[in-house]
């Protein structure tokens, strides 16, 4: 087929034209989460964006399969045996096992995907499955002389590359700013770049999750699981591979280092990088107390989809700056558009040509390094142009397989969920909930006061063996 997408690689830091492996066929890898916390709306900027480009690589014809890894070990805050271990940390904050701060938060992390339309990876995999495949990896690396033991952990040794600073033109000593903490440190690594493959001897010795190794017992370090869960999937050779900027070093330098030196060829063509979405203060981090997330968007009455209209309107390669007052902009423009798509009367003949012509302006926006506000202003302007309803409406179809911005459902489904059906089941519903938590305080004046008050606007409620019911008088 065609290769039109056009997209910025890091790895050549240019717009390349995206040419698979494999003709018309597209495979891509995503870091996935880190599930100690709920992902704050940064990171789910990130995800956004590579749904994009996953629907985009669709939209123009390319057979994708993409695959994500779940982060559900180790994961220090830092290359060395320093920091902290994320995972314990939130196991520790709630008094549960990681195993289930793990569950909790990727159920959460789906949940956030689903109500933002992030279409869940064909594959999704757990770091926690992977171990046997990660110290393979290891053993290979040790044997071909990439990798050593050192103070009871095996290392990746950067000095047998021949060019370790693969993404930047930077100097060495700038890009190790980044870990100058760790870099003091840890007295067993042979050159500051290296890094930990395996852990037997950590500062962490209550580490919750251990398994059992050549090299006794421990567990894997950051980087091994996107090397050897992308191979598991994706076979030896993969075309991109995405993640936020942050990710560039050390991650995906070091992912690059242990995947090229195991295969000894070239691994991944094309790194996709999304920048980061900051608030006035700095970069949104979930180590900062109150943090943005989905949940406190809905709670304050925003429709999530209209922060991922917020995210489509700006370039995925320039930092975003977050904000209600322009979150209340992009409410407003969702509204009046959503609107205007749910009044088109949708039965009526298309106009091929125009839908032709529309269709390739919103391909272009999108091919040309995933243009997402042009793809954007293209929809509007569709919209105002003068042609059939049914073409607008079979256009706006069409454009959100991509945008996923509910486009021609939404309004309808604001309208049903204003019904004053709608509006008295959420008030009952909302009403059994404090009539629960009354009982449940013994306060049973208050209970049957809720109940009583129900009966007089004609609710009756029925405590039943399944929970509580209830029907018109
Ligand atoms: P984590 O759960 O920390 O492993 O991060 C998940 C994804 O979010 C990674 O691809 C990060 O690069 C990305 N990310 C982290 N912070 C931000 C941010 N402020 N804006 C955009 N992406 C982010
Ligand atoms: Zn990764």
């Amino acid at each position: 087929m065609e290769n039109k997408m056009s997209f910025y690689n890091t790895l050549t830091r240019k717009v390349e034209l995206f040419v698979p492996n494999e003709d018309g066929k597209a495979t891509m890898y995503t870091c996935g989460p880190t599930v100690y916390h709920y992902a704050h709306i940064g990171n789910l900027r990130s995800y956004i964006v590579e749904d994009l480009l996953e629907k985009t690589l669709r939209y123009v014809g390319y057979d994708v399969k993409r695959v994500m890894n779940i982060t559900d070990v180790g994961h220090l805050s830092s290359d060395a045996d320093t920091g902290e271990d994320k995972m314990l940390k939130g196991a520790k904050r709630e008094h549960k096992t990681v195993m289930e701060i793990a569950k909790f938060y990727t159920d959460a992390f789906f949940a956030d995907c689903a109500k933002l339309n992030i279409k869940t990876p064909d594959v999704v995999e757990p770091a926690t499955n992977c171990i046997a495949e990660f110290i393979h990896m290891i053993e290979t690396l040790i044997k071909k002389g990439y990798a050593y033991e050192s103070g009871g952990n095996i290392y990746f040794d950067t000095a047998k590359l021949d060019e370790y600073y693969v993404f930047s033109s930077q100097s060495e000593k700038e890009l190790l700013v980044g870990v100058r903490d760790d870099v003091d440190q840890d007295e067993n690594k042979r050159n500051k770049g290296d890094f930990v493959l395996w852990f037997t001897k950590s500062k962490f010795d209550d580490q919750e999750l251990k398994w059992d190794s050549p090299w006794g017992v421990g567990y894997p370090g950051w980087h091994i699981e996107c090397s050897c869960i992308s191979m598991k999937h994706l076979g030896e050779q993969m075309d991109i591979h995405c993640g936020g900027v942050d990710n560039i070093f050390p991650h995906h330098t070091n992912e690059i280092a242990q995947s090229e030196a195991y295969l000894g060829h070239k691994w991944c063509n094309y790194w996709f990088h999304v920048h980061h979405l900051n608030d006035k203060s700095g970069k949104i981090s979930k180590s900062r107390g109150d943090f943005l997330t989905v949940s406190l968007l809905e709670s304050k009455g925003y429709d999530p989809l209209v922060y991922r209209l917020f995210c489509l309107q700006s370039h995925y390669r320039k930092p975003l700056e977050f904000s209600f007052e322009v979150l209340d902009n992009m409410s407003a423009a969702y509204d009046k558009l959503v609107k205007k798509i749910g009044m088109l009367d949708k039965n009526g003949s298309v106009d091929q040509a125009k839908f032709d012509a529309y269709r390739q302006k919103f391909e272009a926006a999108l091919c040309d390094d995933l243009n997402s506000s042009m793809a954007v202003t293209v929809l509007y302007d569709m919209l105002k142009d003068d042609m059939s309803d049914a073409t607008k409406y079979a256009l706006a179809e069409s454009f959100d397989e991509v945008l996923s911005l509910n486009l021609t459902t939404a309004h309808a489904a604001r309208e049903a969920d204003n019904s004053v059906d709608a509006k008295l089941e959420r008030y009952v519903l909302d009403q059994i909930e404090q009539r629960k938590a009354a009982k449940k305080e013994k306060d049973f004046a208050r209970a049957d006061a809720i109940r009583n008050a129900l009966l007089e606007k004609g609710i009756v409620l029925e405590d039943t063996r399944e929970g509580v019911k209830w029907k018109k008088a």
